[in-house]
């Protein structure tokens, strides 16, 4: 396999297992952080988005989220246009101008983002001043917040890193320590937090909150005595941002399959000291109908050959999950970026033959994903096509965020998700 790798070893560094990781840069193929909206605007239920941008984000998002024409839409575009980009209006009267329209007629949005796009980069357009601003206006009304998803320099799931990381700057510092609590970090679908919380509460853990939360008045608490767990691996700002209040961040591999859903409860269980016997208790039975459910995707999984384009940062938990407990064979992990410490239980869990490299030169990747010829290849919608064309079977890694994949109950739907494909193409070929 090393054979056909054309990567620069002077860009190499190693984890645990002294697993090499190559370091990649070149043209990329990624969705801009606007794609974030499609979640987070279904997470935080009286939130409303919008995307300060030009018609191609306007159209980006809207075909991404979609709305059923009688729903009241959560997200929208304010249109940078020529007036704007020439000077001739001030871009800032326009935006409070559609605000105030926006808010006026629709006083159930309680949280209001200002989401920056490339076109607004581009014009240096200052949204953190224009949320100042209108807060004071519509103080007790609405919080305004602002951050940017635009596609300059960063991939789709970073839009939900930067969302969280203005949360995070909206939560009134305490500087007092409270009761120790437990923070799960990262957009989890309803159904799943759901199922979360009752674990939580089985095993005795009871102060447990979910950031975002569900509504946008709802109190979140981070203070020295917090501990917090990541639900996603693409929120290297948020934690950040948690850190600096002093919450202590547990390690562990991600929810992803029933191993990784384990051990990312356990590590929880042993900050609280929960002893083995009670969390066999209550993991045990949910183990079991788990693998039951999983057992039926593992024949159509084992041995086949899977590679990973760089695009939701998913690709490393995904590959662990698909090796250790599928049975697949992982020959390219790409990752558009690799946070070492808040990956480092899932690093020590893959196998070793497997290639992992950081960012992308979408060129020589394709080259090498040719010669590898793998049964499967995950990556966005842009390289899906292409690839197809070629005989090449994809999974779309956007499917993947926001499809419900943690947990117990999910890690059937998460193998079936990469069986399906994989099963239409050998039926196709039949
Ligand atoms: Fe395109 Fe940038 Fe708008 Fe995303 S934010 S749709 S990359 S112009």
């Amino acid at each position: 396999m090393n054979a056909i790798v054309d990567l620069p070893k002077n860009q190499l560094s190693s984890v645990g297992k002294n697993i090499p990781i190559y370091k990649e840069r070149g043209q990329r193929e990624v969705f801009c952080g606007l794609t974030g909206i499609i979640w987070l605007h279904r997470k935080i239920q009286d939130a409303f988005f919008l995307v300060v941008g030009s018609r191609t984000c306007a159209h980006l998002v809207q075909s991404a989220a979609g709305v059923m024409i009688f729903a009241e839409p959560r997200f929208a575009t304010a249109i940078i246009d020529d007036r704007d980009l020439a000077g001739i209006a001030d871009a800032h009267d326009e935006l409070d101008r559609v605000v105030k329209s926006l808010l006026t007629r629709r006083p159930d949005i309680k949280m209001l983002f200002l989401v920056g796009s490339c076109p607004s980069e581009v014009i240096k357009l200052d949204l953190s001043r224009a949320a100042q601003r209108l807060n004071k206006e519509f103080l007790n009304q609405c919080r305004i917040l602002s951050y940017s998803g635009s596609g300059i320099e960063t991939t789709f799931t970073q839009g939900e890193d930067a969302c969280l990381a203005s949360l995070v700057n909206e939560i009134p510092k305490q500087v007092q320590a409270e009761e120790k609590n437990l923070l799960i970090v990262g957009c989890l679908p309803d159904v799943v937090e759901d199922q979360f919380q009752r674990l939580f509460n089985e095993l005795g853990i009871s102060q447990v909150s979910f950031f975002p939360p569900k509504n946008s008045q709802q109190k979140i608490e981070i203070h020295s005595n917090t501990q917090y767990l990541l639900a996603q691996p693409f929120l290297a700002e948020t934690a950040r941002l948690i850190e600096e209040r002093g919450a202590k961040r547990i390690s562990a591999p991600f929810p992803f399959g029933i191993e990784g859903t384990s051990a990312w409860l356990k590590a929880a269980a042993n900050q609280w000291k929960i002893n083995t016997q009670k969390f066999d208790e209550v993991t045990q039975p949910k183990i079991e109908r788990a693998q039951k459910a999983l057992a039926r995707y593992i024949p159509m999984l084992e041995s086949k050959r899977i590679s990973f384009f760089p695009d939701s940062q998913l690709e490393i938990p995904l590959a662990r999950f698909l090796s250790q407990e599928c049975g697949m064979k992982v020959l390219e992990i790409g990752t558009p970026y690799l946070h070492k410490q808040h990956l480092e239980a899932e690093l020590e869990l893959l196998p070793e033959h497997s290639r992992i490299v950081e960012g992308q030169d979408v060129e020589k990747q394709l080259d090498r994903c040719r010669a590898d010829k793998p049964d499967i290849v995950v990556c966005g919608l842009g390289l899906a096509n292409p690839l197809e064309a070629e005989g090449i079977t994809t999974k779309w890694s956007i499917e993947l965020v926001f499809s419900p994949v943690h947990g117990y109950e999910q890690a059937a739907d998460l193998a079936e998700l990469f069986a399906r494909p994989l099963n239409r193409s050998m039926r196709l070929a039949a």
